[in-house]
């Protein structure tokens, strides 16, 4: 596995390797729901490139940019042994040289969710997203459904733009109590991390009930909130059933729905997601 810290190093050892190239874009700290996005690529792509760079311009001032968890050895030991071959670590400053001064902003779809409260981030996300792209040029990428927004908005900005890029989405591993795996979820304490899967069982919730016959989505809304709401730790930012393509908000569920949340636990901010129908997948197949 080679390691380049630099972009012309990266574009060096990338003409080397085999196609197709799979790309698995990370900011570090990794846990099982990455590790798995490797092994996907590994198992369907010649040569698998990984990224570790914590985007600066995807936080916020007031979020967590400074304090958020790394550990660059744990990382280069359990990429090694998924079988990744070449690991991208660039700096800050290479990646946003002399005042960078462009930005990839994909309009309607960031306003929504995330975007209400987190007005800058996917621009930040866009905007390295593309970036690495274009420096590691893989024929397929690797996203979380756990960041379901996200995967819709690098697919809106990879068609507009016409990157030769396909995307593939991995579904979110989750610890045995159903939290998420999020590298986030070293901040919480043992009382908070007790809380956390509250989450996850309002999904279930909402699962139980469309899978009862349930299509008002604001019946279902309620329900959710009233289930969050017993957890004293937890306050909800938002809670959503959106229809999984435009992520506007609807009243029955008539198609195919992103049903997500972000909940604050403590200083921490937490976000999932489910698919209804459940097992549904969150992209479309598109026609290779
Ligand atoms: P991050 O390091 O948080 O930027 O995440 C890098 C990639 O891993 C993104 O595509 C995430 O959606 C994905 N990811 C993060 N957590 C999980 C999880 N629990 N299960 C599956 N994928 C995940």
């Amino acid at each position: 596995m080679i390691v380049a810290r630099t972009i012309p190093e990266l574009r060096e050892r990338r003409v080397d390797l085999p196609s197709p190239v799979g790309f698995v874009p990370t900011m570090g700290f990794l846990h099982e729901g990455h590790i798995a996005l490797v092994h996907q690529a590994v198992e369907e792509c010649a040569a698998t490139v990984v990224s570790l760079f914590v985007n600066p311009t995807q936080f916020a001032p007031n979020e967590d940019l400074s304090n958020y968890p790394r550990n660059e050895a744990r990382d280069l030991a359990l990429l090694e042994a998924a079988g990744a071959d070449l690991v991208f670590i660039p700096n800050a400053e290479e990646m946003y040289a002399d005042n960078h001064e462009t930005w990839v902003v994909v309009d309607r779809l960031t306003r929504r969710l995330e975007g209400t409260v987190r007005p800058t981030h996917f621009q930040g996300v866009a905007t390295v997203v593309s970036q690495l792209f274009h420096i590691a040029e893989p024929q397929q990428a690797y996203f979380g459904q756990k960041d379901a927004q996200q995967v819709l908005v690098i697919e809106r900005m990879v068609r507009d733009l016409h990157f030769p890029v396909a995307l593939r989405v991995g579904a979110t591993v989750r610890e045995p109590d159903g939290l998420a795996m999020s590298s986030r979820n070293t901040y919480l304490s043992p009382e908070e991390r007790q809380a956390a899967p509250v989450l996850r069982r309002s999904l279930d919730l909402a699962e139980r009930l469309w899978l009862e016959g349930e299509r008002d989505a604001e019946r279902i809304r309620k329900e959710m909130t009233e289930l969050v709401e017993q957890e004293p730790l937890a306050r909800l930012d938002y809670l959503s059933i959106a229809d999984a393509g435009t992520l506007e908000e609807i009243h029955v569920i008539d198609r195919k729905a992103l049903v997500s949340l972000a909940v604050r636990i403590g200083k921490t901010r937490l976000i999932d997601n489910a698919v209804l129908p459940p097992g549904e997948p969150l992209l479309a197949r598109r026609p290779a």
